[in-house]
């Protein structure tokens, strides 16, 4: 049987463990005392797959079907509350083309459903379109997390927390373990890089650069109520901005990105005042809105935005799955089966794009 460690707890180290352990033995390692507490539990839940590239959207059907397989239920982790994508006029189509692959239904609305799904907004920006888009929602992380917990223990997977990887092991080009922070190695046939923010820094240790920036974006909950419970995601440009009802206030990103060292960011007070600008602009009432609380934490893109993910071709045993960007919670689970797919060195039409490597 193959020996494989799976570095990291989050949703990428828990998809890919939980896809891997059905031919594999796998360890899996998480530095934290407990698994998701970075970006998988510090995001902000909204299931939105309307980007119109090669990945999202049948990533994004994929987890649907596999969520829903786990937990027996799609109410049980998903509310299909509907959202609203604002948008320009020149990307209208994209979105709606990105929306069907993704498994849901954008169309343009007037000012009048806007107003029914949007109160809050005062003005579109110049030149922008309003979509509805219907089988958006909000998840359930911590269910999630559990339940993919849950099943990877199911499935032999050894769940070992506090153990904090600090180097990569070689036998020449080959993988041959890792060693934790209290001097023990543990070795390996393969090791999969699922580590998030620190997975480049990680294969570092063993001079193997592959280009992964973490971007540093806040989220604000504020003391604010809201007459609709659909999401609304500005995307035009300068001022995008979402928000959506949260714990009975709303939960809003100024969707900063700031890159990053990898780490758990301490919140920035700009971050406020850039939120204020933004919605100024599209929202004003919500401006006015007490902070209840606030966090900031990392979204890790490769520079093409897409996944890297697969064997790594210059380290025989090393395998990638990072850069999971702004999407992770949607196209996580299927993104850990593409991943055993390409393991077990079966095709895909999507691995090509994500080569390990492609950007250096
Ligand atoms: C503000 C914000 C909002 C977001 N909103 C959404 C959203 O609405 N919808 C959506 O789909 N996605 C969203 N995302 C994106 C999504 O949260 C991420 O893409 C996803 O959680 C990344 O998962 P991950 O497993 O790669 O990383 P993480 O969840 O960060 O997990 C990485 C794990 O690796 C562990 N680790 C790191 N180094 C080591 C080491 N040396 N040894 C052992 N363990 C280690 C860490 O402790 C961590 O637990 C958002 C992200 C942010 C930051």
């Amino acid at each position: 049987m193959t020996h494989t460690l799976v570095i990291g707890g989050g949703i990428a180290g828990l998809s890919a463990a939980w896809a891997l352990a059905t031919d594999r033995e796998v360890v899996l390692l998480e530095r934290e005392a407990m698994l998701a507490t970075h970006s998988s539990a510090r995001n902000a839940q909204i299931w939105l797959p309307i980007d119109d590239d090669r990945s999202t959207g049948p990533l994004a059907v994929r987890s649907a079907q596999l969520w829903t397989q786990l937990l027996g239920s799609e109410p049980r982790w998903l509310k299909r509350c509907g959202a609203v994508a604002i948008v320009t006029a020149d990307r209208q189509a994209a979105a709606v083309r990105g929306a069907r692959r993704g498994g849901v239904t954008a169309a343009p609305i007037d000012r009048a459903r806007l107003r029914e799904l949007a109160p809050e907004v005062a003005d579109l920006p110049g030149g922008a379109v309003a979509l509805e888009v219907n089988g958006a929602g909000v998840f359930e992380p911590s269910v999630m997390m559990d339940t993919l917990a849950a099943a990877c223990r199911a499935r032999g997977v050894n769940m070992q927390t506090r153990a904090n990887v600090v180097a990569l092991e070689l036998h020449g080009a080959e993988i041959s373990g890792v060693r934790l922070a209290d001097g023990t190695s543990i070795r390996a046939d393969e090791v999969v890089l699922a580590a998030g923010a620190w997975a480049s820094a990680l294969a570092e240790t063993i001079a193997r650069p592959v280009d992964l920036v973490p971007y540093r974006r806040h989220l604000v909950l504020l003391e604010a109520q809201r007459a609709s419970p659909s999401i609304v995601w500005n995307f035009a440009e300068p001022s995008e901005v979402y928000w959506r009802s949260e714990s009975g206030g709303v939960l809003v990103s100024p969707c900063d990105q700031v890159a990053s060292e990898p780490c758990l960011p301490v919140t920035d007070p700009c971050a406020l005042e850039h939120l204020a600008e933004r919605l100024a602009h599209i929202a004003p009432d919500l401006c006015q809105a007490p902070v209840r609380t606030s966090w900031a934490c990392l979204r890790t893109f490769a520079p093409d935005r897409e996944l890297v993910l697969g064997q790594d071709p210059a380290i025989s045993g090393l395998a990638w799955f990072a850069g999971l960007g702004g999407r992770g919670m949607t196209i996580g689970l299927a993104g850990g089966e593409l991943l055993a797919t390409a393991m077990r060195g079966e095709p895909h039409p999507l691995l090509a794009g994500m080569r390990v490597g492609r950007s250096v």
